[in-house]
């Protein structure tokens, strides 16, 4: 099974444009979302356009049916370009969204490139683009394993994304106090250990038996009531592989599988920092290289963008939480570019326009991209690892709030 490497940017770049299509909606039902897997021929989807474009011949309305003819036709235009789908096949919106006053809406298609494999051909034609497969794709897909267990009985069960399946329950067979009979104290004592030792290799044999073969298992949790738990934990009965894996020990009231539910709400913090660790642990890089070794770093956008320029930056680290945007102005009488770095509430006041420091004509927006993109873009070119940092660690605040939100760990020191 190959495995799904989706880089921070690549997601955070799909989750924006998720967001953004999702606020989109049609004066009627004419959006029209398109899903071809992999396996699919560019023909076939052509032929299923051709023929949904004629069944829009149909539609009453005339501007509805211009809106969705429009829309089809548009989407082979782009089918056109490829010869066969992607490896994980292909994903096309496309419909006429109104800007403003009735009769304004323009035809917008996006293409996507899905991070992962299409299973499923849809056509969809409704008055808002069907997102939903494309949405789960940004469902964390990572499996944490989870054991419960006391005295009694142990359950295991699998963490994946946000379901939780249950696995399993063993009893133990260790004997109980009130099975002690007429046995000396000691004897039954040493009877219990023995027990106990045998319980303890089942458990792990079990949980080797159902965690090991998950190649994208993050981490183990276990839970329970007293400190049998704990015993298991410390005595080293797992699998060394799934022994390193265990992110943490935690105490319950329950066991069985409302203890399964306990350890999940406890779990809930435990995975959230796993998360983070990478993000919190590039951060803190940056810091210590900015303690020890200043020139070896950069930070602010002005000095980070003449860095990135001379293609001298490892590693981009960006804020997610950047509200920032990078536009391009062109004179329409001697042709200069001026690029600016602005907030909403400045390319609202300006309007499109500014005026050109070098004929005083007028210069007009030609493009527009969040700064998180164009940066990263930039990054890119000079083949520089770009790591989109979220705003939910104290480390990410930081980045945000003390150096602007951008920073970049440099390949060489840079002079002054
Ligand atoms: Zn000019």
């Amino acid at each position: 099974m190959s495995e799904v490497k989706r880089s921070s940017l690549e997601l955070y770049r799909l989750k924006k444009l998720v967001e953004e299509l999702e606020s989109k909606e049609g004066k009627a039902t004419e959006l029209v979302s398109l899903y071809i897997p992999p396996g699919r021929q560019i023909s076939d989807a052509m032929n299923n356009l051709r023929e949904e474009y004629g069944t829009a011949a149909n539609i009453k309305s005339k501007s509805t049916r211009k809106n969705v003819q429009d829309a089809i036709e548009s989407i082979m235009q782009r089918l056109k370009l490829f010869r066969t789908p992607p490896p994980n096949g292909l994903v096309i919106f496309s419909g006429a969204i109104p800007r403003g006053a009735p009769g304004s809406e323009k035809i917008e298609t996006y293409v996507i490139e899905p991070p992962e494999p299409i299973s499923i051909y849809y056509y969809r034609c409704d008055s808002k683009f069907f997102l939903d497969p494309i949405k789960e794709m940004l469902v964390e897909k990572d499996v944490y394993g989870l054991i419960v267990m006391d005295r009694s009985d142990a359950t295991f069960a699998l963490l994946k994304g946000r379901k939780v399946e249950i696995v399993e329950t063993i009893t133990s067979g260790i004997p109980s106090k009130h099975d002690a009979g007429g046995q000396s104290a000691r004897r039954f004592q040493r009877l219990i250990e023995l027990a106990a030792h045998e319980f303890y290799k089942r458990v792990a044999e079990h949980a080797e038996k159902i965690f090991l073969p998950i190649q994208n298992l993050k981490g183990i949790i276990i839970g329970g009531p007293g400190p049998t738990k704990n015993d298991f934990y410390n005595g080293n009965y797992l699998h060394y592989q799934l022994q390193n894996k265990v992110l943490s020990v935690e105490d319950l009231g329950y066991t069985e599988e409302p203890g399964v539910y306990e350890l999940l709400e406890k779990a809930k913090e435990v995975l959230k920092n796993v998360e983070f660790v990478r993000e919190k642990r590039l951060v803190q890089e940056f810091l210590s290289m900015l303690a020890k070794n200043p020139n070896y770093v950069s930070y602010g956008e002005k000095e980070v963008r003449d860095k990135l320029e001379k293609g001298l930056v490892k590693t981009l680290l960006i804020s997610a939480g950047i509200e920032k945007y990078r536009v391009r102005f062109r004179c329409q009488s001697c042709g200069a570019e001026k690029e600016l770095t602005l907030v909403k509430e400045e390319i609202l006041a300006k309007g499109g326009k500014e005026t050109c420091e070098k004929c005083g004509g007028l210069m007009y927006e030609e493009e527009l991209r969040s700064i998180v993109d164009e940066l990263a873009a930039l990054a890119e070119e000079t083949n520089a690892q770009v790591e989109v940092i979220s705003t939910e660690t104290d480390e990410g605040k930081m980045l945000l709030g003390s150096f602007g939100g951008i920073v970049a760990l440099l390949r060489y020191a840079a002079e002054g």
